[in-house]
């Protein structure tokens, strides 16, 4: 009960892709602790209204809000709905991801997959987070204001036929190092989580491969992550905790990044 009392003034979170996967937990973790949830999609009404109208029914504000994050025009309307809503912004998750389209080889891949990832997991996380930042430096009154990019082991793991989806993530490692630099000083504290091998729609259609490459070895923990994972990465980085922590990784990949022998 004392909880949910606090809800009505908690920081206002926006997640990209939050209608399902990685990103709907992300939304439903943060609301259960205490934060006014903005769930974004871009085809999945559905989804992002039953999470939404799920979570209000707890009693934690939620709002779902249709928006391509690769779209100028879109990626303010969400800010605009979101500030009409709640009044600011103190949390953005850069969730919002797609993998290379048809996982084609890297001498077969093509520029329209190039384009549509590079939009979607890179161009659209840099201008949001530019027009988050423009908002959350107005806001000096009260809470953490942070922004997480969800990065991936990809940034530095080679997969010959996601070459665009690799390139892009690598990308993102430096935004994250760029907008935590530039916002030490607003007290504005920027970090990544990198999962690994993680059990959503994104990597249903390649089940099969990772569970024989988790069988042999190919994380110390064997097991698929699960977005749970990556929801309490989330949290511990947006708790305001990490007082003295910023442009660092988190990563949920079962200990993948560790170098063997
Ligand atoms: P997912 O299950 O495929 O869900 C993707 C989410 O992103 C959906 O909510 C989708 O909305 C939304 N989305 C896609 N394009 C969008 C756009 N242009 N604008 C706004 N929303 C968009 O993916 P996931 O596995 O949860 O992945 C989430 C993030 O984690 C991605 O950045 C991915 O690269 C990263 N990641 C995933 C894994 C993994 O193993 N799954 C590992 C490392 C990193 P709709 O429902 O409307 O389509």
């Amino acid at each position: 009960m004392e909880e949910i009392m606090s809800v009505p003034n908690g920081p206002v979170a926006v997640i990209t892709g939050s209608s399902r996967g990685i990103g709907a937990a992300i939304a439903e973790r943060l609301s259960e602790e205490g934060c006014r949830v903005v769930i974004n999609y871009i085809h999945s009404e559905p989804l992002a209204n039953q999470l939404a109208g799920k979570l209000s029914q707890k009693g934690f504000p939620a709002i779902a809000c249709q928006g391509d994050v690769g779209n100028r025009d879109d990626r303010q309307r969400l800010l605009e709905t979101t500030l009409k809503a709640f009044g600011r912004i103190d949390i953005l998750v850069n969730n919002a991801g797609i993998t290379s389209q048809g996982r084609k080889d890297i001498l077969d891949s093509t520029e329209d997959s190039w384009d549509l990832v590079f939009d979607t997991n890179l161009k659209g996380p840099f201008f949001l987070s530019q027009l988050a930042a423009r908002q959350m430096r107005l806001q000096v009154d009260s809470h953490p204001r942070v922004i997480v990019n969800i990065n991936s082991v990809s940034s530095y793991a080679v997969s010959e036929n996601r070459a665009d989806y690799c390139i892009a993530k690598a990308g993102l490692e430096m935004m994250t190092k760029l907008f935590a630099s530039r916002l030490a000083d607003d007290g504005i504290f920027v970090y990544e989580v990198c999962p690994g091998v993680i059990n959503s729609d994104m990597t249903a259609p390649v089940k099969e491969k990772y569970d024989n490459l988790i069988a042999n070895g190919l994380t110390p923990i064997k097991r698929w992550g699960t977005c749970d994972d990556v929801a309490t990465a989330v949290q511990l980085l947006t708790s305001g905790k990490l007082a003295f922590t910023t442009g660092e990784r988190l990563n949920v990949d079962g200990g993948f990044h560790i170098r063997r022998i």
